[in-house]
Parts: C-alpha cells; structure tokens; sequence
C-alpha cells in the first residue's frame, strides 16, 4: 500500500514560497493499494498533487471518504481530474445518518454563485455513501475498495470528525489517518476507542496543529499538540507517525526547528511534508527504512 501526501496544511492553503518545503495545500491524501485500488482521504486543495497521479488513469473507481466536511478537506473537490472522466465512476462517503446532509454540502459548494459547475455537470458517476455513526466499530469494516478494509472511530472535532484506519489484508499493511481531532477533549471512551483503533498501525498519521506551548490557550480549536501525537502513537504501539494539519501560519523554518525536536523526542516520528510518498511494507515492519 502506497500513500501519497497530497496536502498536510491546516485550515487554509498557503501558496508563498516560506510555506514550499512542507507544503501550503490542505489535506489530502491518495492511496493505491497492492491490487491498484484507489482510495482519497479528504479532497482539500492537495487534490491537485493527487491530480498528477489520477490524470494517466481513465475510467477509475475512485472511493473519497472523508474525514469530515469542513471547508480546508474539502475545497479541492471541484477540480479533481476523475470528476471529468465519463468513463470514472466517483463514491463520495462520509459519516452521516443519512445521504442528506453530505450531499446538500457539496451540493452547496458546487453550486452557482459558489462554482460555475454543478455535480450533476460533471462527466463522471458520481454517487453518494453514508456512514451511520453507530456503525462505526473496531471489529468489522464499514467500507471496502478492492482489497483496502476501512474502519472508523468517532474523533472530538467542532461538527465531528472521523479517524479512519485502512488495512490490506493481503500485505498487512495498516494505518489510521485521524487529522482534526481534539485529543485533551476525549474522555476515557473515546481514548479507548481511538487506541483500539490504532493498535499496532504500521503508520499512524495524527493532527498535530498546535505546539505544547500553544495548546493551553486553544481549548475548543479542535487540534491536539506534537507531544499528544507521539504519547497517542507509543501508547498504541504504532510503528511510524507522521504529524499533520500544520498551522497555516507556522513556515519551513519553523516546522523544521519543530520537527527537528520531534525527532530527538522520538525516532519514529516526524512531520508529514506535502508530495511525499510513504510505501507501508516488510521493510517498514522491521524497522529496515524510514519515513
Ligand atoms: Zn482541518
Ligand atoms: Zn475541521
């Protein structure tokens, strides 16, 4: 399983060139499976990094599952290359008790005055899943493209918010992509639940916006802190974190400073850099390379 970084920026893209060395689009991650399934994390405006990789493939299936509907994981969904194949067929899901409300968003984002282009417009097939909350559990996976098994785990977020874990059976490969996630706002379920879902991911990818120093002062933002990243990722025994959702205002020289101190605190972690691709294999189970 291969996971491409599409954007790893928080709440608003950043296009100056002191943001170019990690990156300034928002989230979005494309993974292709052993089998070449297709599967996006979040659509934010690193969908067009993604885009590079999706233009050579007509008539994909491509599932985009979201996290949740928050504008920054969202706002590149209008320029997807898939979206303009005829032959592509398009499922959005996201954790919702019914189609209703996902479909008015996106509706509403791909809309005049908004956009000039309705969904409806688009050459693709598009279709809508939705995931009900109480379906969510450790055990059995609520969703599947091709070989990929996806479960999933109630994050505190302002509106909500979705960790999800994906696993390929036929490698072992495993991680958890848990952006826009409040950890100090969880209670003892929640942590339960979270760590269960974690459990010996080879990769676990974890929203890290603020710093220590910054978190007393965001209660309430919806972020969780470096240092939480890495006592989530030990506690549960995953093999490799990468932090995300950098804070749109912290540049190159200072998430280098901060990644810098995150390595000293712990080899297996770092901060996530837009364009990277990260292969989840033997080699990375064995500690043989690094992130
Ligand atoms: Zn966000
Ligand atoms: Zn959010």
């Amino acid at each position: 399983m291969e996971i491409l970084f599409g954007g790893v920026r928080g709440t608003t893209p950043r296009a100056e060139s002191r943001f170019a060395i990690y990156g300034g689009h928002t989230t979005c991650l494309l993974v292709t499976g052993a089998g070449g399934e297709r599967l996006m994390l979040d659509a934010g405006s690193g969908v067009h990094v993604a885009n590079a990789a999706l233009e050579a493939v007509s008539g994909l299936d491509l599932l985009v599952l979201f996290t949740h509907l928050h504008l920054d994981h969202i706002l590149g969904l209008p320029l997807l290359t898939t979206l303009f194949d005829a032959e592509a067929r398009v499922e959005l899901a996201s954790v919702s008790n019914d189609n209703e409300g996902p479909c008015r968003a996106f509706e509403r984002l791909l809309d005049p005055p908004l956009w000039p282009l309705g969904l409806d417009a688009l050459p693709a097939t598009v279709t809508y899943s939705s995931v009900p909350p109480g379906k969510l559990t450790q055990t059995e996976p609520v969703l599947r493209q091709g070989n990929l098994e996806i479960r999933g785990c109630a994050v505190p977020h302002p509106n909500g918010c979705t960790g999800w874990r994906v696993d390929e059976p036929s490698t072992g490969a495993s991680f958890v992509f848990a952006t826009d996630m409040e950890w100090s706002a969880a209670g003892p379920k929640h942590r339960e639940a979270f760590l269960a879902t974690c459990r010996d991911a080879d990769l676990l990818i974890m929203d890290g916006h603020f710093t220590a120093a910054e978190l007393p002062d965001r209660t309430g933002w919806g972020h969780s802190s470096h240092d939480e990243c890495v006592a989530v990722a030990q506690e549960a025994g995953v093999r490799r974190l990468l932090i995300t959702h950098h804070a749109p205002d912290n540049d190159d020289v200072l998430l280098a400073d901060l990644d810098r101190e995150l390595n000293a605190s712990w080899s297996g972690a770092s901060l996530a850099r837009q364009g990277d691709t990260v292969i989840l294999n033997e080699a990375l189970r064995e500690g043989r390379n690094s992130l």
